[in-house]
């Protein structure tokens, strides 16, 4: 290797190691730290980003991209140089627009916004945190200006969260899937007798549930030697190198579903981590193509494996053995039916396949509408409780359960909703690609046997971290690029033979 991609290399392993250990102060705060350490670990973690954030966006770092352009400017676009010169730069160009008194103000305005939606949510008070939303809606605003778009201002901060997508394909992809729904969701509505989920509320022992979830996940192929389980309030996956990638779950006695389907999701993403190339450790090209793909294993673990019939086929009877009192009088098939059970809810995170877009849809539109000003803050109440009713066809009773209840708009970062919707669309498409690959998917999936498939996904997926955006990541998977077609004829056909609808013919 030349000495300008050695250097280059070298500081990139630097910048990759202060992240890192970022990473691991965040992984203990959220698990093990006292609460009396909050303020010292603030300052930490300020003090090692803005290390990282001042030794990538040097000129020293502009010169050596310069430099290494013209050197790989013959290589293949895929080849692990071409790529780290080019998605070094694009990082690189978006970070230098942001001078770092503006990323220390979104920092510190995150860290105040968010306490202060703490109390507002407990109290259902959305006017005291009504402020530190406009304080976030402007802080976007700039973000948006300094970084340039063409069209729209969503278009700027979606880019930095999905690579390569407009606010324009998004909202006419969301259009799709409306229309595709909200009729499905009626329609389920009316048969919502067909499905009983009254078992996953019968009293499962926690330790159990944990045990079981974590011998499960190692059966999918998340390695141990690489990873860990602890239990945090909001589960995550966190991805310290390639040798270490953590999962968090939490567990429920009185629901079934929060332990071991949170558990598969995350170590959907933990897996996606531990497949990155190691001829990309250290770089910018080792990490999640962007939050959708890694939201496309996540899912398509949980709900594409993790909720089918061969699924519970082959793990009903281990579950049955060690909660044999709960699961009294359940078979397989009903406990497959259970798990899908699909009703119009308030709450995102515990929303079903069917009606999940929908959450991310409302607020999609309605972050895009305070970002240009045709929606003043303090009408978001109204704008949320108006539009949920008639997508969902529910009335929200506080905005607790309302439009306080995401921790996201307490974050200065906006576009990150987008992410679950592409997730899901990415999934399908892909599990399309697969089973006409693995034509014998299902019968593998009910002898507990994933090796196969997730030799699939990291071949395709994996091992490619950041090297492509998600449109071309996609292409490259499956031959075509992203389209809501494939999942909208998945739910179709799963929750029309489930609810015995006239859409499954
Ligand atoms: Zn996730």
């Amino acid at each position: 290797m030349n000495d300008t991609l050695q250097k280059l290399k070298d500081i990139f392993g630097e910048i990759a190691d202060l992240n890192r250990a970022v990473g691991v102060l965040a992984w203990d705060q959220e698990t093990y730290m006292p609460p009396g350490g909050v303020e010292g670990r603030a300052s930490q973690v300020s003090t090692l980003s803005r290390m990282a954030h001042a030794r990538f966006t040097s000129d020293e770092v502009g010169g050596l991209l310069d430099a290494a352009g013209a050197e790989v400017a013959g290589l293949p676009f895929d080849s692990d140089e071409a790529s780290l010169v080019r998605v070094a730069r694009r990082d690189y160009e978006k970070e230098r627009k942001l001078p770092s008194d503006l990323v220390a103000e979104m920092a510190s305005a995150g860290s105040t916004a968010q306490p202060v939606w703490q109390k507002a949510r407990k109290e259902s008070d959305f006017k005291s945190f009504a402020p530190y939303l406009e304080k976030n809606v402007e802080l976007n605003r700039r973000v948006a200006d300094l970084l340039g778009y063409r069209e729209r201002p969503y278009d700027a901060l979606l880019d930095r969260e999905e690579p390569g997508l407009t606010t324009d394909q998004l909202e006419t992809m969301f259009a799709e899937l409306k229309k595709a729904i909200v009729p499905l969701v009626a329609d389920i509505a009316r048969h919502t007798d067909a499905v009983d989920d009254t078992v996953l509320y019968r009293g499962f022992d926690p330790d159990l549930q944990l045990k079981y979830a974590l011998d499960l996940v190692t059966r999918l192929g998340y390695d141990l030697e690489r990873g860990r389980q602890d239990l945090t309030a909001h589960p995550f996956s966190i991805a310290l190198g390639p040798g270490d990638v953590r999962i968090t779950t939490r567990v429920s006695r009185d629901f079934f579903n929060e332990c071991l389907f949170g558990s598969i999701h995350e170590s959907g993403h933990a897996m996606y981590s531990q497949g990155f190339g190691v001829n990309l450790n250290r770089t910018p090209l080792w990490g999640g193509a962007s939050a959708g793909v890694h939201e496309s294993q996540s899912r398509l673990w949980e709900n594409l494996i993790g909720r089918t019939q061969p699924f519970w086929h082959h793990f009903f009877p281990s579950l049955r053995n060690t909660f044999p009192e709960a699961l009294q009088g359940c078979d397989g098939e009903g406990f497959f039916k259970a798990v899908n059970k699909s009703y119009p809810s308030l709450i995102r995170v515990e929303a079903d396949e069917v009606t999940y877009n929908l959450h991310v849809l409302l607020r999609f539109e309605l972050e895009n509408e305070m970002l240009e000003g045709t929606l003043p803050v303090k009408d978001l109440p109204e704008a949320w409780n108006a539009r949920f009713k008639s997508y969902l066809g529910i009335d929200v009773p506080s905005d607790r359960e309302g439009c306080l209840q995401d921790i996201h708009w307490s974050w200065p970062e906006f576009a990150t909703f987008p992410g679950y919707t592409i997730g899901n669309l990415i999934g399908a498409q892909l599990m399309d690609k697969i089973r006409a690959d693995i034509p014998d998917l299902d019968e593998q999936v009910g002898r507990g046997e994933f090796a196969v498939l997730l030799r699939w996904l990291r071949t395709n997926v994996h091992r490619h971290g950041r090297k492509f955006t998600p449109n071309e990541l996609v292409e490259r998977a499956t031959g075509k690029p992203l389209t809501p077609g494939p999942w909208i004829a998945y739910v179709r056909k799963k929750f029309g033979a489930l609810y015995g609808l006239q859409t499954a013919k």
